[in-house]
């Protein structure tokens, strides 16, 4: 078998699987397309499903899903920033990060209660390096000096490594602050407001998993560094009110934290799916939409409601769901209700007394229901006819 049709056996050194792997995925991206990067909010989205191996499959792969989606013939489901949110966003991160990063050293050295003066002048190492592996590599040897120097550091915009699925995931988080304690701290600059020390809870949650991600991958750098930890709080910064003045909160992310290490550990490898496809298999958009419609559906997915708000296949996928008859499109709760139960017709069925077993507590619920509303029904038609009469 050839490298490109399988994995590589487990003999074989890690460098020449890596290169395995990544050729193989360069192939299911497409030979001119370039590698879209998994940023903290497609690794929280990821997260959330991770019995979605056509998800994990794409991503890990690179592969533009929006444009997949409409080489498909679905529209893809938009989400993100506007234009304008966007630059307003970077606005005020310059803001918040001016002058050495003095005001967003403030806010932190407040809400951690650390004591004595805010810091001033503290080290802003540059990190800049050729390629992510490079970046990355930096980061890490800036966290390392951070640490022994004992001294307030801001790193700005590091960037940080987290094995997704077997493979590597660069995170770019808007900045790291190391405290003399070492203590390492992730802090996430958001454009939406806090209104009276409050901000919209959905907001805040989106940002609480994203920053979890980011958690996830320093806590592997912090493992390695003597005398360092990673602060399971996080400094969400946001504009005041209406103003463009900066305030801040610190966000307990041991729950997403913990959610994310055990989703992203169940997440099966992105060779052992690449495995599952036929050889020469691609979504490269290029390719003919019945050819990259069978080449989607060779991979298994797992739909629900939560994905048309974050992943651009959703309509897609609920389209096919819905054909399918599948209780998934109706919501992961019910899905979880009806145990065995995976079709519409199969529910209605055993509403019905035509199939199931009458002692599964499911079945006999569904029963049990049907009778309730027939007789809801039956009441209904009575009480219309007695005032028609
Ligand atoms: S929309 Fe499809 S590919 Fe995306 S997460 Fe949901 S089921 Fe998976």
């Amino acid at each position: 078998m050839s490298e490109s049709q399988g994995s590589a056996p487990p003999t074989t050194p890690p460098r020449e699987r890596t290169t395995a792997i990544r050729q193989r995925l360069a192939e299911l991206r497409g030979p001119t397309v370039v590698p879209r990067p998994l940023d903290a909010r497609a690794l929280a989205a990821l997260a959330a499903n991770p019995g979605c191996r056509r998800r994990a499959l794409l991503d890990g792969a690179g592969v533009d899903k929006g444009a997949l989606a409409e080489a498909l013939g679905s529209p893809s489901a938009a989400f993100g920033q506007s234009q304008f949110a966007i630059a307003r966003g970077t606005t005020f991160e310059s803001r918040v990060k001016a002058d050495g990063g003095t005001e967003l050293l403030r806010l932190l050295h407040e809400h951690v209660g650390a004591g004595g003066e805010p810091p001033k002048d503290a080290a802003v190492p540059d990190l800049s390096a050729a390629g992510p592996e490079g970046r990355a590599a930096r980061t890490a040897l800036a966290l390392r000096e951070a640490t022994a120097s004992g001294a307030w550091t801001l790193l700005d915009h590091p960037m940080l490594v987290l094995n997704v699925a077997g493979s590597p995931a660069y995170l770019e988080p808007d900045a790291v602050v190391v405290a003399p304690d070492g203590r390492w701290t992730v802090v996430e600059i958001k454009s939406f407001p806090m209104i009276d020390a409050a901000a919209d809870p959905a907001k805040v949650g989106a940002a609480a998993r994203q920053a979890a991600v980011y958690a996830l991958a320093l806590e592997r750098v912090a493992h390695l560094t003597e005398g360092a930890e990673v602060a399971h709080s996080v400094l969400l910064v946001c504009p005041k009110d209406f103003s463009n003045l900066p305030t801040a909160s610190l966000v307990d992310v041991r729950k997403q934290l913990s959610v994310t290490r055990r989703q992203l550990a169940r997440l099966t490898r992105i060779e052992e799916i690449a495995d599952g496809l036929e050889p020469g298999a691609s979504f490269d958009p290029d390719r003919p939409a019945p050819e990259l419609t069978r080449t989607v559906e060779s991979v298994p997915a797992a739909y629900a409601p939560e994905c048309l708000a974050a992943c651009e296949l959703a309509f897609h996928c609920r389209e096919r769901a819905r054909a399918a008859d599948a209780v998934t499109a109706l919501g992961r709760g019910l899905r979880a209700e009806l145990g065995g139960l995976t079709t519409i017709g199969e529910v209605l069925s055993a509403a019905r007394a035509a199939s199931g077993d009458a002692d599964d507590p499911t079945v006999a619920a569904l029963r049990r229901a049907a009778t309730l509303r027939a007789e809801a029904l039956a009441g209904a038609r009575c009480a219309e006819a007695a005032a028609c009469s």
